[in-house]
């Protein structure tokens, strides 16, 4: 049975004059995931993301939030929904404390999730300092702090690690995946950086120009992470047949065949065949597809990460 389905969109597309930012995308974050978005500057994510919120108006498509339609019943909808799209925005001249207090009264929620959401991001000490003199990494964690502030059920965080230092990474890191299993809440995070995601991620949507390019566990995502097998033999093109004959799925790669992924038993048997029948095995190399490559080959070459 297929877990519940806290976002789903359908068909969703925004378009800004002629260009297509995103483009019939449908995605599914399930109850319980860290949903990771990822895909390189530009290709379409914080407009998703702000779609889901209502602060941008879909040219097409439509959008489930807890089963229910965004554009019916957008404010019972985000009464759940946590979020934190670009900077976070505070009162720089109020203190940590006193900027959650305002968001406290916003969001009716008790004192208790103050300082709960404060704990959290471990921000209990430096709460009384104002918010101009916090470092990046501190204005940051209040951003999320208040988008904690009412446990919601979803939380929608726009490339929460973006300008942190490798520290503040990992601790926002660590924060971001405890939220599923201690608080209930169903994390959906973007990220242009494919190791981030990798860490934290539990499912992923690779999108590029605006299509959705992938989607499905990151368990499924690294299966195709797949070892080939290469051989250089003294005949390439006879080798091929003789091992097409055999049962095996050889393809002329350059200078090499690829064999695709094998097991050490089957590579022993080419191995014999081939010297067998007096043609010279050169080289045998295994090559490793990362899931780097995989995205590259996803996203087409050239793209940044
Ligand atoms: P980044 O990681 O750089 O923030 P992104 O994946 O979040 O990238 P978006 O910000 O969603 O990408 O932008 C997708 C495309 O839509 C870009 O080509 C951008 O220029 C365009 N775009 C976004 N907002 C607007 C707008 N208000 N008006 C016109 N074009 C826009």
């Amino acid at each position: 049975m297929s877990a519940l389905a806290i976002v789903q969109t359908q068909n969703l597309s925004k378009t800004y004059g002629a260009n297509n930012s995103v483009n019939k995308v449908d995605l599914r974050v399930q109850e319980g995931e860290i949903y990771g978005f990822l895909g390189p500057n530009g290709a379409g994510k914080t407009t998703t993301l702000k779609m889901l919120l209502g602060l941008v108006k879909p040219t097409e498509g439509t959008i489930h939030i807890f089963g229910e339609n965004l554009s019916k019943h957008r404010p019972s909808i985000l009464q759940r929904t946590g979020s934190l799209i670009e900077s976070p925005s505070y009162y720089g001249h109020l203190t940590g404390l006193e900027n959650m207090k305002v968001m406290q009264r916003l969001r009716n929620v008790p004192d208790k999730n103050v300082h709960e959401a404060l704990r959290i991001v471990r921000l209990e000490n430096q709460k009384n300092k104002k918010t101009e003199q916090y470092s990046l990494g501190m204005k940051q964690r209040l951003g999320i702090a208040m988008a904690l502030l009412a446990f919601p059920k979803l939380l929608i965080l726009d490339e929460p690690t973006n300008g942190l230092d490798p520290a503040g990474i990992g601790e926002i890191r660590e924060l971001i995946k405890s939220l599923p299993e201690r608080y209930g809440i169903t994390v959906l995070l973007s990220s242009h950086l494919l190791s981030e995601i990798e860490q934290i991620a539990t499912s992923v949507g690779i999108i590029t120009q605006g299509n959705l390019l992938y989607q499905g566990s990151m368990a499924s995502l690294r299966q195709k992470n797949r070892n080939a097998i290469f051989m250089k033999t003294g005949d390439n093109a006879k080798a091929e047949q003789l091992l097409l004959t055999q049962g095996y799925s050889p393809a002329q790669s350059g200078s090499r065949l690829e064999l695709g992924t094998l097991q050490d038993t089957e590579v022993a048997e080419m191995n014999r065949l081939l010297v067998e029948h007096r043609i010279e095995v050169t080289r045998i190399e295994e090559q490793k597809t990362s899931l780097e490559d995989i995205f590259l080959e996803l996203t087409g070459k050239g793209r940044s990460l």
